[in-house]
């Protein structure tokens, strides 16, 4: 698969998204790049692109992408993805 057609499919809805934030259901889909992938589970010189969905209620707010950033990281050390 090439890198747009990948990049497309993660641009792509799915039936279990769900907010980020609140939960609720997303208006949005947005993608994470790490400044530093390595710290977040990738290979060395690889990029991370990590997928997640917003509410418009949430994306409207000027504090979403420091939340985003957050939650990630969270989630990322609880499931151990390294
Ligand atoms: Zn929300």
């Amino acid at each position: 698969m090439k890198t747009a057609e990948a990049l497309d499919l993660m641009q792509q809805p799915r039936t279990n998204d769900h907010c980020l934030i609140c939960g609720s259901q997303p208006d949005m889909i947005g993608m994470f790049v790490p400044n530093d992938p390595e710290a977040w589970g990738a290979a060395p010189g690889k990029a991370r692109l990590i997928r997640y969905c917003l509410c418009a209620r949430c994306a409207a707010d000027p504090t979403a992408p420091e939340r985003v950033e957050k939650i990630i990281q969270h989630e990322m050390e609880s499931c151990h993805v390294r």
